[in-house]
């Protein structure tokens, strides 16, 4: 029991955990508490094992106590309830080694995924942040036709000229590789099977 309760724990992050159930923690990582009425973010969720803590109420604990204060369940119904939504796979009476390495490399791909997903996320906004910038500049500088025939073209016209394009192409690659990405959870939720909301329509 003890020892579920420890790889519980260690397998999922109050993070997930709150997220999971429609908590989304702001940049600092706060959510508002469910467990006192407030409405600015109070409740601190940290990372690693060390759980969350209200500085409003001052609730806190572990995965396990969230989930109990949460749907207002016993200790080993709120095990069970992370067990089962987060397809741990953990069993009651022996633990399967086999089972929680299996669940543990998974999840580190998945957060390896995630990771991933976030860089390519906020190249894309750069690129495209540079894209827009250049796309003003052609159009600033874009000469006049008296310009254009007395020959002077500004330079930092040339350069947008040569910049969008490749910027442009830059911004598909990155586009196409999110999307690998992104389809690789896709999968990994098919696979999974009860979690799956649904194919984005593909016929395979
Ligand atoms: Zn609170």
């Amino acid at each position: 029991m003890i020892d579920l309760a420890d790889q519980v724990k260690s397998l999922v992050t109050i993070q997930e955990v709150a997220e999971h159930y429609g908590f989304h923690p702001n940049r600092a990582g706060y959510i508002c508490c469910p467990f006192h009425h407030e409405k600015t973010a109070s409740l601190k969720l940290y990372s690693g094992q060390r759980g969350f803590h209200c500085f409003g109420c001052g609730a806190g604990g572990s995965v396990i106590d969230f989930v109990m204060k949460v749907f207002d369940i016993p200790f080993r119904q709120a095990i069970l309830r992370i067990n089962a939504d987060f397809a741990l796979g953990l069993t009651w009476d022996k633990p399967d080694p086999a089972v929680r390495s299996a669940v543990l490399e998974a999840r580190r791909r998945e957060a390896r995924r995630k990771a991933k997903l976030e860089q390519l996320e906020e190249k894309h906004r750069e690129l495209a942040a540079e894209h827009c910038y250049w796309w003003e500049v052609l159009k600033y500088f874009s000469p006049t036709r008296e310009e254009w025939e007395a020959g002077y073209i500004h330079p930092l016209y040339v350069e947008a000229t040569k910049k969008q394009p490749y910027l442009e192409y830059l911004l598909d690659e990155l586009e196409e590789e999110i999307a690998e990405v992104k389809a690789d959870r896709g999968r990994k939720g098919s696979t999974a099977g009860k979690h799956s909301t649904g194919s984005p329509g593909q016929t395979a």
